[in-house]
């Protein structure tokens, strides 16, 4: 259907205080498309709804694009030949096309009032209750133009199909009786979808629509506008819906469904990605890809029309599986996660190496950047806390003897040997009769705070011998207390 020539496509969400996780998914197709084709990723903003299009609720969405990394090539804020980007600044662009279509016969004022129609759906369903009701075409041949409200409906032809091949769900072909007078402009001079968007595409030269197939009805609409313009269309994709775990349409009663959700609970942005990329493409039985792999593997003959159902164990499953992969969150990328989580509770560490020492000690336990964050926080405390359980650790018997040897067992400086140091310990540990568990509890209390943590020798190695010196010291200053 398009013109050859490089492709431009757009993502245009509807602002509504935060970005869907199945709008993301939309964005997703048609960025790595642009991204795999070398093309155009316009973001338009289809903000006609004024009552739910605040400046705040377009922020939200653009911070979320931005914190998944895709980037666009034109629109808020960067601008672009084809602006402006908000369908709220186009408004004089869609009356002169309504103008024009009107001119042309193509198009006509409907001064119906709402009671009036009220009153034909009324006598229509009485009439033939199995038939929805469509606009009778009162207007269509009206010649005078009171100065009355008015909307603006479209003459759709009453015969022939209008039919498209859809690049995911193949051909569609929809009867021109069931596209009755759609209506473009409301009374207020506010555009219908429909029109905003054949107007806004056309205009900003995109070659693919590519959106959710809750839109594939609109398509036949948007193509008769297209035809009645004498305007060549962009080729089509409907994807497949994101559905909850019932069936139904994924909203927020059921789970959550704000990107910005998924950020806060500490989520990686491409494990994000990686996951609602699923809904409708595939790669054989692959399940985890980095962001350039994506673009890479891109393309519409592996993306299918089934639905798919939102699992929200499986999404934070995909989380952990980056997470834990240094080829998938390399250091440079979990410091960058878990650094502003840290500095919020006014934990800053010595430097690079120490940070990405202590992600290693974390890297396969930690589900979540704020699960990682946390448990990494006794690395970089002046003063230790001790939670309960670790308290209750330091009130052993032998916990004393247990801290002295240890003590005795780190070196002065340079750096700690984990194995070598786990070896020492497990020998004398063996040589008292005691058990390694039992031994190595009062340890980490001290070291840590806590009974639970990264594997004791690599917590060593990490907070290096003077640090850990201390710190069994005071430990061994608290089980001296709380023996006498
Ligand atoms: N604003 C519409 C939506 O958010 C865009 C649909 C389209 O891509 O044409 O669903
Ligand atoms: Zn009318």
């Amino acid at each position: 259907m398009s013109t050859a020539g490089s492709v431009r496509v757009r993502y245009a969400p509807s602002p509504s205080g935060y970005l869907h996780i199945g709008g993301a998914r939309t964005a997703l197709f048609n960025w790595l498309w642009a991204r795999n084709q070398g093309g155009t990723f316009v973001l338009r903003v289809e903000d006609t709804d004024q009552e739910r299009s605040s400046i705040e609720s377009v922020r939200a969405v653009l911070d979320a694009m931005k914190w998944l990394g895709m980037d666009w090539d034109e629109g808020p804020e960067v601008g672009g030949p084809h602006g402006p980007y908000f369908q709220s600044e186009r408004r004089a662009r869609y009356r002169e096309v309504v103008e024009s279509l009107i001119a042309q016969g193509k198009a006509y004022r409907c001064y119906c009032t709402k009671e009036e129609l009220a009153a034909a759906r009324e006598a229509h369903n009485a009439q033939f209750p199995k038939q929805p009701f469509v606009y009778p075409g009162t207007c269509r041949n009206r010649k005078d133009t009171p100065d009355l409200p008015h909307v603006v409906r479209f003459l759709a032809p009453q015969t022939g199909s209008t039919d498209f091949i859809d690049k995911v769900f193949g051909k569609v072909s929809t009867p021109n009786n069931q596209l009755y007078d759609f209506v473009l402009m409301r009374s207020d001079g506010f555009p219908l979808y429909n029109l905003a968007c054949v107007v806004d595409d056309h205009d900003m030269a995109i070659t693919l629509a590519a959106r959710g197939r809750d839109h594939l009805g609109n398509t036949p609409h948007q193509l008769l506008i297209y035809a009645a313009l004498g305007w060549q269309p962009p080729d089509f994709a409907h994807l497949p819906m994101m559905l909850d775990a019932k069936g139904a349409k994924l909203s927020k009663r059921t789970a959550s469904v704000a990107v910005q959700d998924y950020r806060d609970r500490g989520y990686p942005a491409q494990a994000v990605l990686n996951y609602i990329v699923r809904f409708g493409w595939s790669y054989g039985d692959q399940e985890i890809f980095t962001p350039a792999q994506l673009v890479e593997l891109f393309s519409w003959d592996r993306v299918s029309k089934s639905d798919g159902k939102f699992d929200e164990k499986k999404f934070a499953d995909v989380a952990f599986e980056h997470l834990k992969t240094p080829e998938l969150t390399p250091n440079e990328r979990y410091a960058e996660g878990v650094t502003p989580l840290l500095a919020a509770n006014g934990l800053k560490p010595a430097d690079t190496a120490q940070l990405y020492s202590a992600i290693a000690t974390v890297r396969p336990r930690a589900r979540t950047f704020v699960e990682a964050a946390s448990t990494m926080e006794f690395y970089f405390k002046g003063t230790l806390d001790y939670d309960a359980a670790a308290r209750a650790a330091l009130s052993g018997a032998q916990v004393a003897a247990v801290l002295e040897h240890t003590i005795s067992l780190v070196p002065q400086e340079g750096a700690i040997e984990a194995a070598a140091l786990e070896a020492q310990f497990k020998a004398w540990v063996d040589s008292q009769g005691m058990k390694m568990k039992d031994a190595a509890q009062p340890v980490r209390a001290a070291l840590t705070g806590r009974t639970v943590s990264p594997g004791l020798f690599d917590v060593m190695a990490v907070l290096g011998p003077k640090v850990t010196s201390e710190r069994l010291r005071q430990g061994l200053q608290l089980a001296r207390g709380a023996t006498t």
